[in-house]
């Protein structure tokens, strides 16, 4: 049977956005995002983390940095018993600076590659998943795998972007920690506010 999954944007949604964040430094967890991890799991969800690193492209960083940041997060989550289940990344930019990353390719949100690397390799039930993020892109990228709910958190509503095409899938969240119980609604198949 194909598994469930909560697609996370990482900067913005499970740590604060500082712009860049290439090391540990910089990483800091949002409120509450380790038990919202834990309790996503045990409902039976994926958890998979998609992110564009363009700071790779843009030469502010390495791919090994990137790598270190999430492997201290792993850490950190695993301490909660939250580990993610995969997290992918894209290093690309079409106008990188650094050549080798300079492409404009198909998994840099909001095209979907990401996404459908992750139902390649783990299986997922693309209509019955979530992807969260904290910009239109990130649920673009969703819409365009199929994802069957786009969740945006935080505090960028009025990004001046259409979003016809998201309707009636999206939904809105204050924060990521307050999807637990709004999984919980989904589930039980109650009202859920936009
Ligand atoms: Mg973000
Ligand atoms: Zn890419």
């Amino acid at each position: 049977m194909k598994r469930k999954a909560v697609f996370l944007d990482r900067d913005g949604v499970i740590n604060r956005d500082f712009g860049y964040i290439g090391s540990i430094e910089r990483f800091e967890f949002l409120p509450d995002v380790p038990w919202a991890l834990k309790t996503l799991k045990d409902l039976g969800y994926a958890t998979v983390v998609v992110t564009n690193q363009s700071g790779i492209a843009r030469g502010m960083y390495s791919e090994a940095d990137h790598l270190a940041v999430m492997d201290f997060m792993q850490r950190e989550l695993a301490k909660s018993g939250a580990a993610l289940s995969a997290h992918y990344y894209c290093p690309h930019h079409p106008e990188a600076q650094v050549a080798a990353y300079r492409l404009d390719c198909a998994c840099r949100k909001p095209q979907p590659g990401m996404l459908l690397k992750a139902q390649a390799d783990l299986e997922l039930d693309l209509p019955h998943s979530i992807m969260v993020g904290d910009h239109l892109s990130d649920l673009r990228a969703g819409a365009a795998a199929q994802v069957g709910n786009l969740v945006l958190v935080g505090t960028h509503l009025d990004e001046a972007q259409d979003r016809s095409k998201l309707e009636p899938s999206l939904h809105h969240l204050t924060c990521f920690a307050d999807l637990p119980s709004w999984v919980r609604a989904l589930e039980r198949g109650d009202y859920v506010p936009r």
